[in-house]
């Protein structure tokens, strides 16, 4: 019994440790959030940065959230709410896409601050 006791208590800080790693690397590689309307970028936010974001057109709009390191948009008055169920987005490349509003939201990683990140 004792041995496996040994082994399941490794394997959980294993766990631990890898997850701690994830979790430190995603803090420090200074991710953006990017608002594009109509393929031109209206807004830019920092990931990492708690922040909410009323992207509006005429009558048209989508509240963009930015919390915990992570995007959505909580609240839309598009057909549908395709970009509400969309759900949370925080890895380089994630996109939310509202189509009736020509809408998208995507993360991006700032390619010059993973470079340094690396090479320390
Ligand atoms: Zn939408």
């Amino acid at each position: 019994m004792k041995k496996w006791d040994y082994i399941l208590i490794a394997s959980l800080t294993i766990i631990s440790v890898v997850w701690i790693i994830i979790i430190l690397r995603g803090q420090s590689s200074g991710e953006k959030v990017i608002v594009k309307l109509n393929d031109k970028v209206i807004y830019t936010a920092l990931l990492n940065e708690d922040s909410e974001y009323l992207i509006k057109t005429g009558n048209d709009y989508n509240n963009l959230v930015i919390k915990d390191g992570e995007a959505y948009i909580d609240d839309a008055n598009c057909k549908g709410l395709d970009c509400v169920r969309m759900g949370h987005i925080s890895r380089d490349g994630e996109s939310i896409i509202c189509i009736p509003h020509s809408v998208i939201v995507t993360v991006e990683s700032d390619k010059d601050n993973n470079i340094d990140f690396v090479s320390e």
